[in-house]
């Protein structure tokens, strides 16, 4: 189907993104994944690239291209090429930069977002913790005041970026109210900030997951971003965006396995014919098309609805959560199709449906997107 939404610049843009894939990023994926983590040269490149700092005022760095559209083809390039990788570039180009860009004071903004904007500053979000993650209220995470700063003591677990993050975008509790949380900007390198494991995870191995100690870590009183208490509102106020990201992630990952499965099945022989011809093969992949197509129409929806600054809380939650089903329902198709090929960790196939499984539970589980969308309907 036409996606009338692009201009010949989206689409110029989107063939320096898949250059940048073909040439920094497939190359590396084997490398990176016995890593678990992405090399420091791609985010340097992409810093190069100008892909980094897309929203970012051009005087500090940035593209000056507030307009998700590029965010969508980026992130849709990537996650053709590597969920995971799309995981760990996207979380600072379309996660990590509102915060940056309209939260920060101007010394903050100075500090952070040209090394942010140029790759040498890798960022990390730590919401999460051992005890808190769909209930985020819950929590315990504390930074209290120590004269004109804070004192922070607490944990974070599976936080992308985590083990190498240069910059913690973190979630605090600063007060007695269950919603009292503030953020803050940790600095990696800061005294009493230490990293814990890069978590096995069952796939996206490119990417690193890592638990975050904070042991009595003073934080100047220009760590704080924005208001103190006000953290709750800011985190909500910036999910429509990440659920959207994960969203378009999920249909260009799920679209770039069936484009490989329907080759694989033209070439597969079986009792004398390719299994492509089998009647069940080509139902399976005209459903499974199909279910792109239509979830591609809404995604791209949402994403005009995100540039004219109207997208709703409760549509990016059915985007989210619809895409991230059909993503893992396609890559099952995918899978079944390769026979037991599609079983074996040297098949992308494979590979891929591991590295899909996650995009259910992270940016807020699917079952609190649809927990959101029932209460907009008057429900609960
Ligand atoms: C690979 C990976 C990367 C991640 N990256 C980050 C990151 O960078 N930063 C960060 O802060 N976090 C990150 N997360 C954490 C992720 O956002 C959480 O795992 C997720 O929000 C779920 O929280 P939880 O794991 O504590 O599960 P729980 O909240 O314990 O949920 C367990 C189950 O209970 C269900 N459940 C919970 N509450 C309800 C309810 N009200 N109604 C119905 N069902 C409910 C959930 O849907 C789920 O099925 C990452 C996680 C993974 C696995």
């Amino acid at each position: 189907m036409q996606r009338a939404h692009f201009t010949d610049e989206h689409r110029l843009f989107r063939e320096s993104v898949a250059e940048f894939c073909r040439r920094e990023v497939a190359p590396n994926l084997d490398r990176w994944r016995h890593e678990h983590s992405i090399s420091r040269d791609v985010w340097l490149e992409a810093g190069r690239q100008d892909f980094l700092g897309l929203a970012m005022p051009v005087e500090l760095g940035g593209s000056g291209l507030a307009d998700f559209r590029f965010n969508q083809i980026l992130g849709e390039e990537l996650a053709a090429a590597s969920v995971a990788v799309n995981s760990a570039l996207c979380l600072g180009v379309d996660i990590i930069a509102p915060y940056l860009l309209e939260l920060t004071t101007e010394a903050q903004r100075e500090r952070y977002i040209p090394d942010f904007c140029a790759g040498r500053l890798v960022t990390a979000i730590g919401m999460t913790e051992p005890q808190a993650g769909s209930d985020l209220a819950a929590l315990k995470t504390r930074a209290v005041r120590d004269g004109e700063g804070w004192i922070l003591n607490g944990a974070k677990t599976f936080i992308t970026n985590g083990g190498g993050a240069d910059l913690v975008v973190l979630a605090a509790r600063t007060g007695e109210g269950r919603k009292d949380v503030s953020i803050f900007l940790v600095d990696g390198d800061a005294e009493g900030f230490t990293r814990g494991r890069r978590l096995e995870k069952v796939g996206q191995h490119e990417a690193d997951t890592s638990e975050l100690f904070f042991a009595d870590v003073r934080l100047p009183a220009e760590a704080l971003l924005g208001e103190p208490n006000r953290g709750f509102a800011y985190m909500m106020e910036r999910l429509p965006q990440e659920r959207l990201s994960v969203a378009v992630s999920s249909v260009a990952n799920a679209a770039s396995v069936l484009v490989e499965t329907i080759e694989y099945v033209k070439e597969r022989q079986a009792f004398g014919q390719a299994i492509g011809s089998f009647q069940n093969s080509r139902f399976a992949i005209a459903e499974a098309d199909t279910e792109l197509d239509v979830a591609q129409a809404y995604v791209d929806r949402c994403v005009e609805a995100h540039v004219r600054g109207e997208l709703s809380g409760v549509e990016a939650a059915k985007a989210k959560w619809w895409t991230s089903e059909v993503q893992n329902r396609v890559i099952d198709t995918c899978v079944q199709l390769y026979g037991g090929y599609g079983y074996m960790e040297e098949y992308r196939v494979a590979r891929a449906w591991a590295d899909a499984r996650v995009t259910k539970i992270y940016a807020g589980t699917n079952e609190i997107m649809k927990d959101v969308i029932g209460r907009s309907l008057g429900l609960g």
